[in-house]
């Protein structure tokens, strides 16, 4: 065993060279660095199958690109304590460089790791970090207007951090295997094709962003969101990359496009910060007062939901685009969960943990701060009357059926006229399209403007 000094990098949502403050900060101190991934079963446990695929592609793409730079990973799997304890004590560590992270969960552990090891905790995660983007009066934000003015006001300059040449390595360091993968056919795994994606998106989408990000039916949005859940892909150069690409349009569409998107990224900050500062979102509704909403939480109306079997086309064709690969556009997110809280009357929380079991960018702080928007009872939501139509959100974002067409074969031949509201079609087309409502697809479950009206009542029996 060498006995040279080192000093640990530890991994965790930051599976990248190029931007990676930790990595940065623990090669400055010219020791060979120890770069360990662990896998800790309290977190793997509440991943599902897709997710951690991904996952583990990328690990083993991230030990490819070490090995070019002179380094390899190590695998640990178990409590994180006692593994980095153990890698401390065999490489002869100085200190641990890691991002910090912001849930309940992570701040948890790594103050239990802090007491026994010196462990830094770097910025990273989000672009800025959520003690940064304070009110005046030294508060949090809850509402994100203000918060992205103060985010944007006071953001410092700097340009993102390159990929080291190299990364001097200690060497006879055991390590276990990283898990066997395959490949996600949407979402091929590793930074360099994270960055060409952003890169792509940012030379030929990103300037008709505002125009097309709420069509489901085109490929109108990044699709960058695994990649930013993991850190493949470092948000703030992401950032720093759109903000270089705006200074080179000339059209006030392409400049208004890409403060759009860069405003997504801020809520990507602001749910953060969210969760950093009000944990008990995770367990209930951010504004009290919904947490007394008599929920129906009829599962056989969750089974069909989660199954894309509503009766209501984009409903089911979010849902079914979730099931088979991982992802769903945002606006079908939006009006999935919205049918499933308002139409439904079935807990939000239902929904955010189908959500992840499903997602592959599943995400604590997005999904959360997602599904307590759509139900009306997060920090900036939507207000409680406010209760999306499904058939007018699917005439508006999907005209032609063409995201419907795709997930939902059984409406594949319905004619556009009907493809919203297929149980309007006549019986005789109904057989000439081989598509039966009640037979080959299902009716719906309930009708939008009486569950509209009982949503309302539940709701505003809450504020009584
Ligand atoms: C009910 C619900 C649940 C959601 N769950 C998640 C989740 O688990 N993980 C997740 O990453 N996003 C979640 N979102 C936000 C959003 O739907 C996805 O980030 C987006 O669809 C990803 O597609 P994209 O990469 O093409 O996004 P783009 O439109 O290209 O946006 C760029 C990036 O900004 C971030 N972003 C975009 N919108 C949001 C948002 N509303 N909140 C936070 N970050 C955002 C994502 O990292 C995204 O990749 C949820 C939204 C809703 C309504």
């Amino acid at each position: 065993m060498d006995n040279k000094k080192s000093v640990i990098w530890w991994i965790r949502r930051d599976i990248r060279l190029h931007d990676n403050q930790a990595l940065s900060a623990a090669l400055a101190t010219d020791l060979p660095v120890v770069p360990i991934y662990i896998l800790d079963d309290n977190l793997l446990k509440q991943s599902n199958l897709k997710r951690l695929n991904f996952l583990f592609e990328n690990l083993h793409s991230l030990d490819t690109f070490l090995q070019e730079k002179g380094n390899h990973l190590i695998i640990r799997s178990g409590n994180p304590f006692n593994c980095l304890k153990n890698l401390f004590r065999e490489s002869n560590a100085d200190a641990i460089f890691t991002e910090a992270d912001f849930s309940p969960y992570a701040k948890d552990r790594d103050e239990k790791i802090a007491s026994a090891v010196p462990l830094h905790l770097l910025p990273g995660m989000s672009i800025r970090a959520p003690s940064e983007v304070y009110k005046q009066d030294g508060k949090p934000y809850t509402v994100f207007t203000p918060y992205s003015h103060q985010w944007h006001s006071s953001i410092p300059s700097f340009p993102p951090l390159k990929i080291p040449d190299q990364i001097p390595a200690l060497f006879d360091l055991t390590s276990e295997p990283i898990p066997a993968s395959i490949p996600h056919p949407l979402f091929p795994a590793g930074e360099r094709i994270a960055v060409e994606r952003l890169q792509d998106f940012l030379n030929k989408h990103i300037q008709t962003y505002s125009m097309n990000r709420d069509l489901v039916g085109v490929e109108g949005t990044s699709n960058l969101s695994p990649y930013f859940h993991f850190g493949v892909l470092s948000a703030r150069s992401a950032y720093y990359l759109a903000e270089l690409q705006k200074q080179d349009q000339v059209s006030i569409q392409a400049v208004n496009s890409i403060e759009a998107w860069i405003n997504e990224l801020v809520w990507r900050d602001f749910y953060i910060m969210i969760l950093s500062e009000f944990p008990h979102v995770l367990k209930e509704a951010f504004r009290e007062s919904y947490n007394r909403i008599a929920w129906r939480n009829a599962e056989v109306d969750f089974r069909a939901w989660k199954a894309g079997e509503t009766g209501y086309p984009l409903v089911d064709a979010g849902m079914r685009q979730l099931q088979e690969t991982g992802w769903m556009h945002n606006r079908a997110r939006m009006i999935a969960a919205s049918f499933l809280c308002k139409d439904l009357l079935i807990n939000w929380q239902w929904g955010e943990s189908w959500f992840n079991e499903q997602l592959i960018d599943g995400d604590l702080a997005a999904n959360n701060g997602g599904w307590q928007w759509c139900a009306g009872c997060g920090t900036d939501a939507t207000p409680y009357f406010r209760v999306f139509n499904p058939i007018i959100q699917s005439r508006k974002f999907d005209p032609t059926g063409v995201y419907i067409r795709t997930w939902i074969p059984e409406l594949r031949n319905v004619p556009t006229q009907f493809i919203h509201t297929p149980w309007e079609m006549p019986l005789e087309l109904q057989t000439k399209v081989r598509c039966e409502v009640g037979k080959n697809y299902p009716n719906r479950i309930i009708e939008h403007a009486f569950a509209r009206q009982r949503a309302l009542d539940a709701y505003g029996r809450t504020r009584v």
